[in-house]
């Protein structure tokens, strides 16, 4: 089968990839576990300097890279280059700390019986990746797989499939052996025939549906499973921040950004009762002065939208909300033309009866809710089935950790929001997800300890 590579901005199909088959799959599986027997022995220092020397690369050819990553999804190319650029912070932090979290652990080394940890590789294991950050999502999982000593089975979403390509290509020059890493091409059945392939890890980053799926067929396999899924990422803004306009330019950068698609994007807004006409007038002021259109010009913000039927889940969204009473602000539509774009929109005076403050819209659109107490804020956040992120802007710190301590979410931020940093576990938890990427329980996700105890004769 071919897999058109369809240009999300122009409509055109600019590649046509064969998908990989059953067989083809279960041949790179072979390969691969025989190549992990080798791989596991190279020393963490060597593994290491190959993802280095992959760093290396990318950053080298990072113009190229971020017009391939423009064309096939559709992200304006400052924020492609800022992606590529900004990704490379998870390889400074492998060459620190992956030999330190990779080493035995001795716990006691005289008496009788000594004991220590050795941390072993997984073996050879699947990463199931998205397309909104393909750089940073497949290097929370890929490039930490490989350092650990595993193989890898590297399905990129089909939306950036010629990025998976790159990476392909740039891990063998780099060093990286061809029967440690192989990408699979395809859609949602070549991820079925991974899973049905009994791998010793799964890796997934995307939607919560498929999620919830993949963690049903592998279950009863008993194998490692890890699941960085969606959110509905809250953002308080307190009546004490000492700049409501620099407030509201950074929320809406926030929810924003790479039009919305980003799993930690603010999609519900709190704004407190005495400072919000104040903010919004600022915040749609912000939004409108946003450059939308070809993606491939650096001044573009808010290009296409990656998927052209998200727009009919924004258009539901907005229909939803404006039916039980919310304000439209601005936006609302389709933008007519070619390309999958769609009008930033902010939805005022929401409730949380409407789906726009429930379900994830991973798109240009924003509801803002006028709360009057700190603990109205706190009820609204915590109303979701989602645990990925929650922020405060406020002056006041002691009052914002108050409000954080309380949040149900593997992140949280003061001041600040939808950042993802490697020195930190990124986890999400209840729907959002299950398992930590990055930190030194990033590194820790793809090792397994064996405990020995032993007794000199
Ligand atoms: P999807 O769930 O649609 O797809 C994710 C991956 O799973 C793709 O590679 C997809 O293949 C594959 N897939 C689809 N069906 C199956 C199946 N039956 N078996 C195995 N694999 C399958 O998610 P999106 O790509 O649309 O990503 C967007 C989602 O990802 C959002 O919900 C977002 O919040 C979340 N996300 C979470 C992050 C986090 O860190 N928590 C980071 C980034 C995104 P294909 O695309 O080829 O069909």
């Amino acid at each position: 089968m071919r897999l058109d590579i369809v240009n999300p901005a122009s409509e055109e199909v600019i590649a046509q990839l064969e998908t990989d088959t059953k067989k083809a799959i279960q041949d790179k599986i072979a390969l691969l576990r025989k190549g992990q027997n080798s791989w596991k022995q190279v020393s963490v220092k060597d593994r290491v300097a190959c993802i280095s020397g992959f760093g290396k690369l990318i950053q080298q050819n990072k113009q190229e890279l971020a017009e391939t990553l423009t064309k096939e999804t559709g992200k304006p190319l400052q924020q492609s280059l800022n992606e590529i650029t900004g990704a490379h912070n998870r390889i400074d932090h492998l060459e620190k700390y992956a030999r330190k979290w990779l080493a035995n652990e001795t716990l006691i080394d005289q008496g009788a019986t000594l004991e220590y940890i050795q941390y072993e590789p997984l073996g050879v294991v699947a990463n199931i990746s998205a397309w909104n950050f393909p750089y940073n999502v497949g290097y929370n999982v890929f490039l930490y797989a490989l350092v650990a000593g595993n193989g890898v089975l590297y399905k990129p979403s089909e939306y950036a499939s010629l990025t998976g390509l790159a990476f392909q290509e740039y891990l063998y020059q780099a060093g990286i052996p061809k029967d440690a890493f192989q990408v699979v091409i395809g859609a949602g059945e070549v991820g079925q025939f991974l899973l049905d392939a009994g791998l010793d890890g799964y890796f997934f980053t995307g939607s919560l549906k498929t999620g919830q799926y993949i963690a049903r067929q592998v279950a009863p396999k008993m194998i490692p499973l890890q699941l960085e899924l969606g959110g509905k990422d809250p953002l308080y803004v307190m009546d004490d921040v000492v700049d409501i306009k620099q407030a509201a330019i950074n929320a809406a950068e926030g929810a924003f950004y790479n039009n919305g698609q980003s799993c930690c994007a603010v999609e519900r807004l709190y704004v407190a009762d005495n400072i919000y006409d104040e903010f919004v007038k600022h915040f749609v002021e912000e939004v409108e002065s946003y450059i939308i259109g070809n993606p491939d010009s650096l001044e573009t913000f808010v290009g296409p939208l990656t998927r052209n039927h998200q727009r009919g889940v924004l258009e539901q969204q907005v229909a939803d909300a404006t039916a039980k009473g919310a304000q439209l602000e601005i936006g609302g539509r389709k933008i007519e033309g070619k390309g999958y774009y769609f009008e930033p929109t902010i939805l005022t005076n929401v409730k949380h009866n409407m789906k726009v403050m429930h379900d994830e819209s991973f798109g240009p659109i924003i509801g803002i809710q006028r709360v009057s107490s700190d603990e109205e804020a706190v009820r609204l956040m915590l109303d979701t089935e989602f645990g990925l992120t929650a922020a405060v802007f406020s002056s006041d710190e002691a009052r914002a950790k108050k409000v954080l301590a309380q949040m149900d979410t593997g992140t949280v931020y003061w001041n600040c929001c939808d950042r993802v940093s490697p020195n930190l576990p990124w986890s999400g938890r209840k729907s959002s997800g299950l398992g930590s990427t990055l930190s030194s329980q990033g590194i820790r996700a793809f090792v397994q300890p064996k405990a020995y105890q032993m007794r000199p004769a």
